[in-house]
This record gives structure tokens, sequence and C-alpha cells, in this order.
């Protein structure tokens, strides 16, 4: 009665993670930017990483663009929210008098 996981219930439930959750497993290749994904054999590419776009491969930022994105989304999110505050006191600016 040996209870071990299959390797083909673990191989499901990568790729389950792969196609459900668009989860990833990055391995880096030989091709700096270009990512591998071991599990459903995708390749990807991180334009933060490379400027040049590999063929057959999907632009996808790696985790550490990524995180990097979301920090800057988050703050521009910040930012307009700012914004919106200050903008219900209309502070409307003519132009220059000549
Ligand atoms: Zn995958
Ligand atoms: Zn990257």
């Amino acid at each position: 009665m040996s209870k071990r996981v299959t390797s083909a219930a673990r191989y499901m439930l990568a790729l389950n993670d792969c196609r459900v959750f668009d989860r990833h497993q990055w391995h880096a290749t030989f091709v700096v930017g270009q990512y591998l994904c071991t599990t459903c054999g995708a390749s990807f590419y991180c334009p933060g990483c490379t400027l040049s776009i590999p063929k057959n491969a999907r632009a996808r930022l790696c985790p550490e663009h990524h995180a990097e994105q979301e920090a800057r989304d988050e703050q521009a999110r910040r930012h307009r929210h700012e914004q919106q505050q200050q903008s219900s006191q209309p502070s409307i600016q003519k132009g220059v008098p000549s």
C-alpha cells in the first residue's frame, strides 16, 4: 500500500497551474530573457529582460519584472487617486496673459 503520488498526477497538477492559473515554471534558457516552461513546453520571453523577440515565444514578464510592474501599477493607482482628490477643487489655469 504505497501512497506515492504518481508522476503523472503531479504532471496533471502542474499542467493545471499552466492552463488554469497561467502560472508557469520559469526556466532560463541559454538565450537571455527567454524562458521555457518545463511543464507545458511553452516559450516565453520577458520584454524587461531582452529587446530581441524570439520566434514562437510569447511575451510575458518574468517573475522579477512582473513584481516590478505590479509595484509600478500600484504606484500609478495611488497617484491617480491623489490627483482625483486634488481636482475636486477646480483650479483652472488660464494661459499666460499677453
Ligand atoms: Zn506552462
Ligand atoms: Zn524580466
